[in-house]
């Protein structure tokens, strides 16, 4: 691998400091990479401001069939970027594997949305006219991710953005740079132009000043945390910058006394504990009917003691490291607190003896409003339950946030699930589902969960203009 940047189709940065990239569950240095910053960003944008014009040019069908070779790279080299992924942020090996597949049918899918760009005819109102509206690319994106999937955060951005005709420039995560420069490789071989696709790698700052502040860049599109989203907004007000904003998340789950027990622990499970708890749409806080309770919280604790920690290049591990110490102490915090304030430890609660970033998966019982996890998003493996009595009561703690990304409901009962479902101020819920993620539907939050969304039809919109044209005749 060359890890590099890769501007106007050629790999560079060797003449640059770099930055290590380190592996979590063990600390070792795995690799270095460049540290770009506004002179690189600057270099990308204007490659792809150049390539623009082409590349915009192309018909849908020849992107859709670059976008098609491209899927079928990735789906090649699944082994190589779920063992780079693993590496470089802890995910175990399984999950890498299957974010390499969900990351690839980004690309897959909006090959085919590519044709399905249409516009619109509408009925004039004047005899001698004819009323249509366009679609055109929006431009030059700048796409900025996060660590936590550092595949599908990615192809999610670059899949529709390509199929609309813009071109990109990536800045991954410095903490998982190398799973991007490899897709970017693959970009390379399918043979995407030059300046369609570039990386630029290193100070966020400064790569994002020139994202946000240059006025050839028509789109950032974001993801990361709530605070960072901010930031970017601010900046991006003197070039009135079009944003799309997948930040941060705070889900409740609500489970009410008729749900299926064995249905609601394994969605529960599988919300909460997949990727060690740092999804942006985990279930970050468990609120159980008074009737079920106790045995919910049974049922739960006896799945959960059985997920193994460890390294994820071990065959049969469930919860990898955490992506730094930072998230640990973060976790600890957040169990020391609630234990401050009366909750109880029902697994886990500590560090285990193996070295690395790792923290055993928790439940704790007994939460209310007034801990830290009820409160904000923990990004790590704990679990926490409260009680509640009414449906009332659980609609109005689960919607007293500023959050409003994912929330999930478990009940056997059609009535009461729509009538909770239809108060929730949530953009993805999950119907006794705890994996509700899907390519082709739209994935984004309410409130202070960001703006716009990604997936699914409604996902190419934000790289679309829509130009109406009123035409005499
Ligand atoms: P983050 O600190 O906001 O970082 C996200 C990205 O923004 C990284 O590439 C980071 O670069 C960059 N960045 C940081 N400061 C910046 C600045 N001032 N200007 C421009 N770019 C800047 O978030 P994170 O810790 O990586 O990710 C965790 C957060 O993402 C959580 O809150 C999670 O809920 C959220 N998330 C949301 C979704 C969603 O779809 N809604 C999906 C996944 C994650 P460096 O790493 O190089 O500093």
């Amino acid at each position: 691998m060359k890890n590099l940047l890769y501007i106007d189709g050629k790999w560079t940065g060797n003449n640059l400091s770099k930055n290590a990239v380190h592996n979590p569950a063990t600390g070792e240095r795995i690799a270095e990479v460049p540290r770009g910053g506004k002179a690189e960003a600057m270099a990308a944008v204007e490659a792809a401001y150049k390539a623009f014009e082409e590349w915009s040019d192309t018909t849908a069908y020849e992107r859709a069939a670059l976008l098609k070779k491209y899927y079928g790279l990735i789906i090649d080299h699944e082994d190589e970027l779920a063992e780079l992924m693993t590496k470089e942020m802890g995910k175990p090996l399984k999950e890498a594997r299957g974010e390499v597949h969900y990351a690839a049918n980004y690309i897959e899918w909006y090959a085919e949305q590519a044709k399905r760009i249409y516009g619109e005819t509408i009925p004039t109102h004047d005899k001698n006219k004819r009323l249509q509206v366009w679609k055109k690319p929006v431009g030059v994106v700048a796409a900025i991710t996060p660590w936590n999937f550092p595949a599908a955060m990615l192809t999610r951005k670059m899949g529709p953005a390509l199929a609309a005709g813009c071109t990109v420039v990536i800045k991954p995560s410095s903490d998982t740079p190398l799973t991007a420069i490899k897709l970017v490789e693959l970009a390379e071989e399918a043979g995407f132009p030059k300046g369609v696709i570039n990386i630029v790698i290193g100070s966020s700052s400064e790569i994002g000043d020139v994202f946000l502040s240059d006025s050839r860049v028509r789109k950032v599109t974001f993801t990361g945390s709530t605070e960072v989203g901010k930031i970017l907004m601010k900046q991006g007000a003197d070039t009135i910058k079009k944003l799309s904003l997948e930040l941060g998340g705070h889900a409740p789950i609500i489970v009410l006394n008729d749900a299926d027990i064995d249905k609601t622990v394994q969605g529960v499970v599988a919300s909460k504990f997949r990727n060690a708890g740092q999804t942006c749409v985990c279930g970050n806080r468990i609120y159980v009917q008074s009737g079920i309770y106790e045995q919910f919280i049974d049922a739960f604790a006896t799945r959960v003691k059985e997920l193994k920690v460890g390294n994820g290049m071990e065959e049969g591990v469930d919860i990898g490291p955490l992506i730094n110490q930072a998230g640990v102490e973060k976790v600890a915090q957040h169990v020391e607190d609630a234990v401050k304030h009366g909750a109880t430890i029902v697994v886990g609660g500590e560090q285990p003896k193996e070295k690395g970033n790792y923290y055993k998966p928790t439940i704790i019982k007994d939460a209310n409003e007034e801990m830290l996890m009820m409160r904000e998003e923990t990004f790590g493996p704990l679990a926490p339950v409260q009680k509640f009595e009414t449906i009332e009561e659980a609609i109005r703690l689960a919607n007293d946030t500023p959050y409003g990304l994912a929330a999930y409901v478990f009940t056997e009962n059609l009535s009461l699930g729509t009538n909770i479902i239809e108060k929730l101020d949530y953009g993805i819920i999950g119907w006794n589902d705890g994996a509700p993620s899907a390519v082709q539907a739209p994935f984004g939050g309410m409130k202070e969960s960001g703006l716009g969304r990604e997936g699914g039809q409604q996902g190419i919109d934000d790289f679309l203009e829509m130009q109406y044209v009123s035409i005499g005749i």
